[in-house]
């Protein structure tokens, strides 16, 4: 399974790569999301990881610390904010460009992940697990981590990190902002899970919740999240583009003759550089692990 997973990160940093080459300085963007809440987009020749740093009453959490390019800013910044408090960090999944900094953090660290994503990781020292498979709070509620109602969804193991107070949820890769999303078959993801989780997020935070896409936009434009109706749009659009394919392959167009004529300008954005998967690749993916309808 590690393989796998270290397979499919491969081709999505490579995939990044030739599109991103243009950016400048390996960095953070960052956006405040409230006085305690942090917003990190990574900079990178390889792709554009979402991070979150929340400051609690005596411990920090860092959501998805990302990128081993940005891993030496992070603890800097971690350290700061630490101020002898306990340190904890969550992956939403178990992807390199999400948790490959992981390592570089303070110890000692508290890591929290799904029992899944644990079962593909080497222990590390000085780092203690705390596996996940339900909800859990942090700082008395301030923070809320929990796993979704259908377990294989963006991988075989996804959580979500909610701040009630701040209004702000992490939504790992279940939000490629603008852009056609990755599901990791091969890691134990499932489009059916994907989508009817997508529904439940929608369906259970509050409505003016501020979401954190696993992918925002890519530098050098500004960082940017969305709200849960943009999430709801974009699975929609993305459903959509699911029945074209279909109606074009139940006319009996072959893989490549969908791919020659193209799903039409509706959906040209989703297919815009720089980009982790091609309006190509995505037809592709749709025909090999059919969406339900
Ligand atoms: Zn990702």
């Amino acid at each position: 399974m590690k393989r796998m997973m270290a397979g499919l990160a491969g081709l999505v940093l490579g995939a990044a790569a030739s599109a991103a080459s243009a950016q400048d300085a390996v960095g953070f963007s960052v956006m405040a999301l409230s006085d305690r809440l942090d917003f990190l987009r990574a900079n990178t020749p390889v792709g554009n990881p979402s991070t979150l740093l929340y400051r609690g009453e005596g411990f920090v959490l860092v959501v998805d610390p990302g990128l081993e390019h940005t891993s030496g800013i992070l603890a800097e910044r971690v350290a700061e904010a630490l101020a002898g408090g306990q340190l904890y960090t969550v992956t939403t999944h178990a992807h390199r460009d999400h948790m490959e900094a992981s390592p570089a953090l303070p110890r000692p660290l508290t890591q929290i992940a799904t029992t899944y994503q644990f079962n593909g990781l080497a222990p590390e020292t000085g780092m203690t697990r705390l596996s996940v498979d339900g909800e859990i709070v942090l700082g008395e509620g301030a923070v809320r981590i929990g796993s979704f109602p259908l377990h294989s969804s963006h991988t075989g193991g996804d959580l979500w990190v909610h701040f009630p107070q701040s209004g702000v949820l992490a939504v790992g890769d279940h939000f490629f902002l603008d852009r056609y999303p990755i599901i990791d078959v091969d890691g134990g993801g499932d489009p059916a899970g994907y989508f009817a989780n997508i529904d439940w997020l929608v369906a259970t935070f509050p409505a003016d919740t501020r979401v954190v896409p696993g992918h925002s936009t890519f530098g050098p434009d500004e960082p940017r999240i969305a709200s849960l109706d943009d999430l709801a749009d974009w699975a929609g659009e993305l459903r959509n583009s699911v029945s074209v394919i279909r109606e074009m392959s139940a006319q009996g167009l072959s893989e490549a003759e969908i791919v020659e004529a193209g799903l039409g300008p509706r959906f040209a954005a989703l297919n815009e550089r720089p980009r982790f998967v091609s309006e190509e690749r995505w037809i592709g993916f749709v025909l090999a692990n059919p969406p339900p309808g």
